[in-house]
């Protein structure tokens, strides 16, 4: 039997830094979180080399006095907390007294500070756990720490390391998970002196999400809030038309804190359940805030996971708070809601023509006033309209999509259920004026004639009568079937998708470069070496499609922005696919026709898939996009994208005649 012996303190510090420390992200964590303790206002971090190289994280807190700055270093050393009561109301991020400890142990570690009382401040320099030196020096108020070679004594840690640009990933959603959370403090980061993130102080949670994610993200968000005793709870979710395909986009903030939480996870996919398709998730920014003595921090050594005092509790008033605000929104703001004489039975009637009507000329006006808005300002030139009209086509057809969870929600007729179908008629309208050439030059004629198609409630599908709405089907998750006044028609879905989608990008190159979706960070995206030549020998053609690509060193390109009109593809896979297409078509004799060749590819890749299921909205927005387009008989492969039986063949497949 081997003798038990104490472990010298440095490999103590290094099995605590094995916790704490797993990757550049933590050690940026751990300092971003001392300076937010130290009541910091802005928060600059510096990275090289994703960190691996250096890391730097520079305050303007309230610094560290100099007598105390090897204590600072020292593990278990710290100013948060004083006795085992003081676990139990954590107030800080930290609490444990060591992390600048695991870190020093693992890197090259520098440490400036002045107080704000002191006229100089000092520093302290530290290898691989042992003080080098430490003397006065000067320097601002707050607290400069910088980190190099990382890793550089524990070399398994170091061949675990990832990509600069893996690496560079995880900073970068360390410190948006902190700025989410302290959305007050001004947070800068930078990667090899290229600014990352720039995020001056925001007034509130939504104004930091949009810097972070975009407008479109935050307008497209509902708000939510509830109380429960002492715990308050509050944040935005998305649309259910926002799902991703991960849960990366859910932040839980707990009393300033990144956390995850598998019983609050459930709950939130709990109260999107029906609402998203199998395999998407939601998009959520919730906060909680409770006393700390009703949760346990203490569990997890790097505090992403805590104990909850009453989790069931939290749990309900969670998915209650959710629930309600789902079921008292429609999920659609866009359509004002009725007003009091409105509501009540009369709503629950559909078939009282005469408050179709009214509803109807209710509509017409919130369009009209709609457009109106749109076009503001705006000396409405035939192309100025149109581009309002379509994107409020857009707009429509989106929040049409908001019928799905009214229809299954509503026991009886709810309300939500006969705007949806009013919005539906709304869109189609619309969608028809927008396809009519956008002709209508002058607004009134516009408006004029979108309100007499809403007032018809036209139902323009593949030209399918003008009564009801089609009869579709789909089969075999691959197949749409649905009646014509010729008789029956076969859609095969991907086909009809991706030439819509090529006939769209088409026209839309033929104005100019593809509108485009600037990414509020740039996407680093890895490539092969030929793919990477490939890419920066035709920035320009590239920049014509919309994709704005920029070298990040190595094989890396930064995507800056791409085309708007596939903005559900990754910029990687987008990225990736026009690559192939263009190594492909290099021998194509003119740019024109190479063009051509990665639009079809393009398209093929962006559209519907055979054998993806589609929600009803999903096949009603394609079908009506079809009419938009000029040639869908046929796939841009020359394919069919239809077949029609004609009553006659089937009569006589049928032997009636
Ligand atoms: P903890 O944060 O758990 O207390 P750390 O090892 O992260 O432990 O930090 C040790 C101590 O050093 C802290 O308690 C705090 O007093 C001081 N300190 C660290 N970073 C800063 C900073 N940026 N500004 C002011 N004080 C700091
Ligand atoms: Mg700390």
């Amino acid at each position: 039997m081997a003798k038990i012996r104490r472990l010298p303190q440095s490999v103590i510090n290094k099995i605590a830094a094995g916790e704490v420390i797993e990757r550049p992200a933590s050690v940026v964590k751990e300092l971003v979180e001392n300076s937010l303790d130290a009541g910091a206002t802005r928060i600059d971090v510096a990275v090289a080399k994703g960190g691996i190289e250096f890391i730097r994280v520079a305050d303007n807190g309230c610094g560290i006095a100099f007598e105390d700055l090897e204590l600072a270093v020292a593990s278990h050393a710290t100013s948060k907390i004083g006795d085992a009561e003081d676990l139990f109301h954590v107030r800080t991020l930290g609490f444990r007294g060591e992390a600048l400890a695991s870190i020093a142990e693992v890197s090259h570690l520098r440490l400036r500070s002045r107080t704000p009382d002191s006229d100089s401040g000092g520093e302290i320099y530290v290898e691989g756990g042992l003080v080098r030196s430490l003397a006065p020096c000067g320097c601002p108020v707050g607290t400069v720490v910088e980190v190099r070679q990382l890793f550089f004594n524990t070399p398994v840690r170091r061949k675990f390391l990832r990509s600069t640009t893996t690496e560079l990933g995880h900073i970068s959603e360390t410190v948006a998970k902190l700025a989410l959370a302290h959305f007050r403090v001004h947070f800068t980061l930078t990667h090899n002196d290229r600014p990352v993130l720039q995020l001056p102080a925001a007034a509130g949670l939504l104004e930091r999400i949009a810097a972070l994610y975009g407008q479109d993200l935050a307008d497209s968000l509902i708000p939510v809030s509830s109380e429960d005793g002492p715990v308050r709870l509050y944040g935005y979710v998305a649309h259910p038309a926002f799902s991703r395909p991960n849960a990366k986009m859910q932040f839980l903030f707990l009393n300033g804190r990144a956390i995850r939480d598998r019983n609050l996870q459930h709950a939130l996919n709990e109260a999107y359940r029906g609402l998203l398709t199998v395999g998407r998730q939601p998009v959520a920014f919730l906060v909680l805030e409770m006393p700390p003595e009703m949760v346990d921090v203490n569990v997890h050594p790097t505090k992403q996971e805590v104990r909850f005092l009453d989790s069931g509790r939290l749990y309900s008033q969670l998915l209650g708070t959710l629930r309600r605000e789902f079921l008292s929104s429609d999920l659609s703001t866009r359509i004002p809601a009725p007003t009091p004489e409105q509501d009540g039975d009369s709503w629950r009637s559909p078939h009282d023509p005469e408050k179709v009507r009214a509803t109807r000329q209710q509509i017409v006006e919130w369009a009209k006033g709609e457009l109106q808005q749109r076009l503001a300002g705006n000396l409405a030139t035939g192309s100025e309209t149109a581009k309002a009209v379509s994107d409020f086509a857009h707009a429509s057809l989106y929040s049409s999509e908001t019928a799905r969870p009214a229809l299954r929600s509503g026991e009886t007729i709810a309300p939500g259920e006969q705007r949806a179908e009013h919005k539906r008629d709304l869109a189609t309208a619309v969608v028809e004026l927008r396809s009519a050439g956008s002709g209508a030059s002058d607004f009134g004629q516009t408006t004029e004639s979108l309100g007499r198609k809403v007032e018809q409630g036209a139902h323009p599908e593949l030209g399918l009568g003008s009564e009801a709405p089609a009869k579709v089907l789909q089969i075999h998750n691959r197949y749409l079937i649905t009646e014509s006044d010729e008789g029956l028609v076969v859609i095969d879905q991907h086909a009809l998708h991706e030439r819509i989608l090529y006939e769209q990008l088409r026209q839309s190159l033929q104005d100019g470069p593809l509108t485009t979706q600037q990414l509020l960070i740039p996407e680093p995206v890895d490539l092969s070496p030929v793919e990477a030549a490939l890419a920066l020998e035709n920035k320009e053609l590239l920049a014509e499609l919309g994709l704005s690509i920029e070298p990040f060193g190595g094989t890396t390109v930064l995507v800056h922005s791409y085309p708007a009109m596939l903005r559900h593809m990754s910029a990687g896979d987008l990225l990736r696919s026009v690559l192939a297409a263009l190594a492909e078509g290099r021998s194509q004799p003119d740019r024109a026709t190479l063009l051509d060749s990665i639009l079809h590819s393009l398209a093929c890749k962006a559209a519907i898939k055979a054998g993806e299921r589609l929600a009803p909205e999903q096949v009603r927005a394609l079908l009506e996009q079809s009419r938009q387009v000029l040639h869908s008989h046929h796939c841009p492969h020359g394919r069919p994208t239809m077949l029609v039986f004609s009553r006659e063949e089937l009569d006589r497949y049928f032997r009636r005649t």
